[in-house]
């Protein structure tokens, strides 16, 4: 692993108007509070994780979550940048106690629906099992067995890897989980250097 690297609060995205406030799944009753989205809002690689980490500790300080630690490093030592990158969620907001997971990753996946019509991402990297289920609509994915390949989700080019923390808690996963990034960042500069010869020709 890179040892300069610093992880940081990235710039948060605020939830539209036409959403704040939602009380469609019931999860809001968790008290967490909404997370549309964090990075840059129109960035080219859209990463979708199962939820929000915390932001802030229980004095309201902020903090970055190690998830998003892990997540930082990884995009920093394959090249990509901060602005190449917007992570959003499966649920907006953080389940504190059990909920119904099934039901309520139906309901909030409408956001994330209207968040990639709108955004219409070049490539997604979906990390971890919940969230590559639920974008795969396959309770049967697993990373373990998918990852390493480009997927076809309603006509996004999607690639899955594990989520941070795991990576976290068991490290010998770092390898894999770099050279998944790996790919994600090859396939950008792929797509970056098409648009300029287009853009010759
Ligand atoms: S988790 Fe999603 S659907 Fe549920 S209340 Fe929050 S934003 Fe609405």
């Amino acid at each position: 692993m890179m040892s300069d690297f610093c992880p940081e609060r990235w710039f948060e995205e605020s939830t539209p108007d036409d959403y704040k406030n939602c009380l469609e799944c019931g999860l809001y009753k968790h008290g967490s509070r909404m997370v549309w989205g964090e990075g840059n809002p129109t960035a080219p690689i859209m990463i979708i994780l199962d939820n929000p980490g915390a932001l802030e500790d229980r004095d309201g300080n902020s903090i970055v979550c190690g998830t998003r630690q892990t997540l930082q490093r990884a995009a920093s030592d394959v090249g990509l940048r901060k602005e190449d990158l917007y992570i959003t969620y499966i649920l907006k907001r953080r389940p504190v106690r059990a909920y119904d997971k099934n039901q309520t990753r139906q309901i909030c996946m409408n956001h994330l629906y209207e968040q990639i019509s709108v955004k219409k991402p070049k490539l997604i990297l979906c990390l971890g099992n919940v969230a590559v289920q639920s974008f795969f609509q396959n309770a049967e994915a697993d990373v373990k067995t998918m990852r390493g390949s480009w997927y076809d989700i309603q006509g996004y080019k999607t690639a899955v890897a594990y989520h941070p923390l795991a990576v976290r808690r068991r490290p010998n996963l770092w390898s894999l989980f770099f050279s998944d990034w790996k790919i994600v960042a090859d396939q950008y500069e792929l797509i970056k250097t098409n648009v300029l010869i287009e853009q010759k020709e």
